[in-house]
């Protein structure tokens, strides 16, 4: 089953994402990390997008599109999680057809809800460890042993740089400007789920995994 990740930054769609690929061998196909890691190899497309990223606007849809086209003609074992994918109108009918030439379908929509004031303490507070993705908060998660991961023992711990208040509030902006009206878009279709994001983690879990199921 192929499903998408709604929700604004901080939602936990990372999170949720990582625990169904260990759980279910889904592939997570995350827009953000595709950009990160194209920034931090210094590619072409890498260096355009920096800037962009750090104030907090959207890339344009092209490029988005042209990173989920290449990973949707690879396997796609238990299913792809799409998280923070499509985030325009424009890339949720990109995504459409792309899935329907290859074949696929999309299973279902989970719009993970929270509210504004709980996002701006989670941005602010997360890192997450470099070698293996595992994320991490301040206040809510931290490791076992200060500075270890507890998952892969790396101490590679690195925070994105634009989890900071100024960017937030932008991308907030560009979420609710050019995301939210994916929400209407998918209930009309009768894709939508929605599951209460600021509950604890586990039952954010459960509450997807019934969907799932
Ligand atoms: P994320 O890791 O999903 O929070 O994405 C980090 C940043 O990457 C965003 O603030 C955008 O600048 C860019 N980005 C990621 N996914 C997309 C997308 N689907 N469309 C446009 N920009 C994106």
């Amino acid at each position: 089953m192929n499903i998408i990740l709604l929700g604004p930054p901080g939602a936990g769609k990372g999170t949720q994402a990582r625990y169904l690929v260990e759980t279910r061998d889904m592939i997570q196909l995350s827009t953000g990390d595709m950009l990160r890691e194209a920034k931090d190899s210094g590619t072409e497309m890498g260096k355009k997008v920096a800037e962009v990223m750090a104030r907090g606007d959207l890339v344009t849809d092209d490029i988005v599109i042209g990173l989920i086209r290449e990973k949707l003609e690879g396997d796609s074992k238990g299913g792809f999680i799409f998280d923070g994918f499509p985030r325009t109108l424009a890339q949720a009918d990109a995504l459409e057809e792309l899935m329907a030439s290859t074949g696929q379908t999309l299973g279902a929509v989970i719009e993970m809800q929270v509210d504004e004031d709980a996002l701006v303490e989670r941005i602010t507070g997360r890192y997450t460890c470099g070698d293996c993705g595992e994320v991490y908060h301040d206040a809510t998660k931290r490791p076992a042993v200060e500075g270890v991961c507890d998952k892969c023992g790396g101490t590679n711990m690195k925070r994105r740089a634009d989890d900071n208040e100024a960017s937030l509030r932008q991308r907030l902006m560009e979420y609710y400007k050019k995301t939210s009206p994916l929400i209407g878009y998918y209930y009309a279709k009768r894709q939508l789920h929605r599951v209460d994001g600021l509950a604890d983690i586990d039952k954010v879990r459960a509450e997807i995994e019934a969907v799932l199921d």
